[in-house]
């Protein structure tokens, strides 16, 4: 029997194999093979069994076949291929990043003896001749590991290699098919702990409001249909949108339906498990994230793939599960930028959301407080169903915004503060009250920048272009985009000067400044710096949640999910990082930050206020956030975007180019946008047009230097196929070429 196989190699080949008879029974599509690879060996995957015998000389054959269960199905391969096609990225290399089990089997090499009997030889050393006494008592042979116990961990090469070649001893290799321990990952627990259980709540059950009862109905329409139904649920925190999914979850596993449940960040969502465990108490739930062990994911894929399991709950890796029967789709927060992965296969989980569910016929719902510019121009196109929750489920009022102009602003010095006179009464009568703050910023570190005084050098990362950050915790200067990390200089390096001076706010600053206001507030930190200490940041959030902590600092990750009801307070330090963004989505990332920050205050019975710090306080995206007004601020938007023809009025795939070497590359990269734009020109007659190449915003990152360009136009298909014959054309010349493939509007 043959097979075809895809292995994770930078190229869009697949290969053909032959079966030895022993592993006919076992091998089948959607199971890892071991199989040799011209020199080395690699793990792939059976994308296509049986196959024709082929005509290709020199088939060879698989050494080992790994997965009893099969982590994907026939039907699940075309969303692979789709995947792979539309990112451009080899199908091998997607299904490696996709399914679990990355883990490399281990090959071991075991020895054995070349005859039944054996004599002793004179001839031969100590140490062969202990090899080959062990040998003669273990029949089946002994490991390379086990041999080297015996010889007291001596190099043993040599000697075996003489026994192999006088013809003492056979070796060879066996792969170990890679076993899964069962249990559980020591720091996350995949399903739900017991004591969750105990927790859930007996609560009365929640009468829908109107406009929930309309969703609702709508979704279940389209449940109903079996046919792909796009929703957009749009509605502020705490009008009720999870209590909508639980329902249309329901629906859905009456009729023995599988779901998958996407959240931006899965560490933030305890309380959401609970809540979904609480609504299927006997449904086993799989919670898949990155931070669960390979086996544990592997042992979660496999009971998902038998049925055993109907909900999936996760971050964006989540939406390549192999639920059976896929009804629906959930993306909470669909306009969060965390469903976008930044590195190797750089897909968008809330994509490929809606292209799962159209091939399976199922119901997608992206939900969000503030939608994607464009997911809501596809909403008012008629193209996803649009959905409207505006009001708060329990009549809580949302929090009063003021903005506060910084350019007002000065201290006894006549400098600009860290605090305006607003922000620090608000955080006085916070503490006088008992009630708690949250303070954004979105820099961590002490000082942002380190400069010499005298004739102004600033100390940048070597390999990146970019200032380096003072952090006081550590006494070291560190750059933020790669790992470089130095001791604080004591002396320029251009003019000698001893006076070194530092800059600029991050979070380490902030506390310090807090606290010099506030010495007797109880202060508290969470931030990545933070966060890479085991269990601080649930810590934090522990104490914060049981009031032990007064005022809470830390930067955009704490804007996620939180759900505090004693904070009265919550103060953004500097709401332009965001709104500098050289990036066309700037204002929206701003307003979507800051209507999510807003959101955080005013949970609990007590309401809430925010202060937004700003020197752009006229700015469309500050003012609609503090209006709460989506529309408002979607209307301001869209001009915009149609007057520079960005999306949604057209789409874009962009190019990133990066070289070691500034010149060559320059020269590379100019030589690639003329073939792109002749390219442009013969397949879609100048229909689609090319933008650039430009040096990036961060020109030299990682020691690379970096160079941008866009394939603008105004459908999906042909910007997509201009990418891919260009992709296939170019002569990279050591160019490192990576592509960014925008949201999929292609309904
Ligand atoms: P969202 O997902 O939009 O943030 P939730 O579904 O979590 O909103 O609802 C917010 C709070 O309001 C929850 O405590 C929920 O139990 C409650 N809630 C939701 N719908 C209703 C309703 N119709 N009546 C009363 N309380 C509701
Ligand atoms: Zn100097
Ligand atoms: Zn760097």
């Amino acid at each position: 029997m043959y097979v075809r196989v895809a292995v994770p190699i930078p190229s869009s080949k697949t290969f053909t194999y032959k079966i030895p008879e022993k592993d006919i029974g076992s091998a089948g599509i959607g199971k890892r093979v071991l199989v040799p690879l011209g020199k080395r060996r690699a793990t792939g995957w059976i994308i296509e069994a049986p196959v024709e015998a082929s005509t290709e000389n020199d088939i060879k054959e698989i050494l080992s076949v790994f997965d009893e269960e099969a982590l994907f199905s026939a039907k699940d391969l075309p969303f692979f291929e789709w995947v792979s096609d539309y990112y451009l990225y080899p199908l091998g290399m997607v299904l490696s990043e996709a399914l679990p089990g990355g883990v490399p089997p281990t090959i071991r090499r075991r020895v054995r003896l070349a005859l039944q009997t054996w004599r002793d030889d004179e001839s031969l050393t100590t140490t062969q001749r202990t090899i080959l006494k062990r040998l003669a008592s273990a029949r089946r042979g002994l490991s390379l590991n086990a041999l080297r116990r015996i010889a007291m961990n001596k190099v043993l090469s040599k000697d075996l290699r003489f026994l192999e070649e006088a013809g003492f001893i056979v070796s060879e290799e066996i792969a170990k098919r890679p076993t899964w321990t069962s249990g559980h990952h020591p720091n996350f627990d995949p399903n739900i702990p017991e004591s969750y259980s105990d927790a859930v709540e007996t609560k009365a059950d929640i009468i829908l409001n109107n406009d929930q009862k309309t969703a609702l109905d709508e979704i279940k329409k389209g449940l109903s249909s079996q046919k792909f139904s796009p929703y957009v649920l749009h509605g502020v925190t705490g009008s009720g949108k999870t209590e909508i999914y639980l329902r249309a979850m329901m629906e859905v596993i009456n009729r023995n339906g599988g779901i998958i449940y996407l959240v931006p960040e899965i560490a933030l969502t305890v309380g959401l498990i609970r809540r979904v465990q609480g609504h299927f108490p006997n449904e086993p739930i799989a919670v898949l994230h990155s931070g669960i062990s390979n086996s544990v994911r592997h042992q979660q894929w496999e009971r998902i793939k038998r049925g055993e399991i109907r909900i999936v709950i996760g971050a964006r890796s989540a939406i390549f599960a192999p639920v059976g029967n896929l009804r629906l789709i959930i993306v909470d927060e669909e306009h969060d930028t965390s469903y976008k992965q930044d590195d190797r296969l750089r897909y968008n989980g809330r994509d490929l959301a809606l292209v799962r569910a159209k091939n399976s016929r199922a119901v997608v719902i992206l939900g969000s407080a503030t939608p994607g510019v464009q997911t809501y121009f596809y909403a008012m196109s008629g193209i996803y169903k649009y959905l409207h929750l505006p009001l708060r489920a329990n009549d809580r009022p949302l929090p009063k915004v003021f903005v506060v102009d910084m350019r007002q602003q000065r201290d006894k010095k006549g400098r600009i503060p860290i605090f305006s006179d607003h922000l620090i009464a608000a955080l006085e009568e916070t503490l006088k009250q008992k009630n708690q703050a949250l303070l954004f910023l979105n820099r961590r570190g002490y000082h942002t920048f380190v400069f010499c005084s005298e004739c102004g050098h600033v100390f940048n990362c070597p390999s990146c272009d970019v200032a380096l950050t003072y952090h006081a915790s550590q006494g070291v200067l560190k750059c933020h985009h790669c790992d470089f990390t130095t001791k604080i200089p004591t002396i320029c390096p251009v003019c000698g000067s001893k006076n070194i001076k530092s800059q600029g706010t991050g979070t380490e600053r902030l506390v310090e400044e807090t606290r010099r206001h506030f010495p007797d507030a109880t202060l508290a930190r969470i931030d990545s710096d933070t966060s890479s200490r085991k269990g601080s940041t649930e810590r934090t959030l522990r104490d914060f949640a049981g009031a032990k902590i007064d005022i809470l600092v830390g930067t955009q990750m704490l804007a996620k999910g939180h759900d505090f009801p004693g904070i009265t307070l919550v103060g953004v330090v500097a709401a332009d990082s965001s709104l500098n963004m050289p990036d066309f989505r700037a204002a929206e990332r701003t307003f979507q930050l800051l209507m999510q920050v807003a959101g955080r205050g005013g949970r609990g019975d007590k309401p809430a206020e925010v202060i937004i710090q700003t020197f752009s306080p006229d700015h469309y995206s500050i003012r609609r956030a503090q209006e709460h007004n989506y529309i408002g601020f979607y209307n301001d938007e869209l001009p915009a975007r149609r007057q520079f023809n960005y999306p949604p009025y057209s789409r874009l795939i962009s190019l990133h180019l990066s070289s070691l070497n500034r010149e060559k590359g320059g020269k590379t990269v100019a030589g690639i946008a003329e073939t792109a734009r002749k390219i442009a020109l013969n397949l879609t007659g100048g229909k689609v047009d090319i933008i650039g190449p430009a040096e990036c915003p961060l020109h030299k990152l990682r020691g690379r230097y970096r160079w941008q360009m866009l394939v603008r136009g105004k459908d999906g298909r042909s910007i997509h196929q201009v990418t891919k014959k260009l992709v296939e054309e170019i002569d990279t010349k050591g160019m490192e070429i990576r592509l960014d493939v925008d949201p999929v509007h292609f309904m």
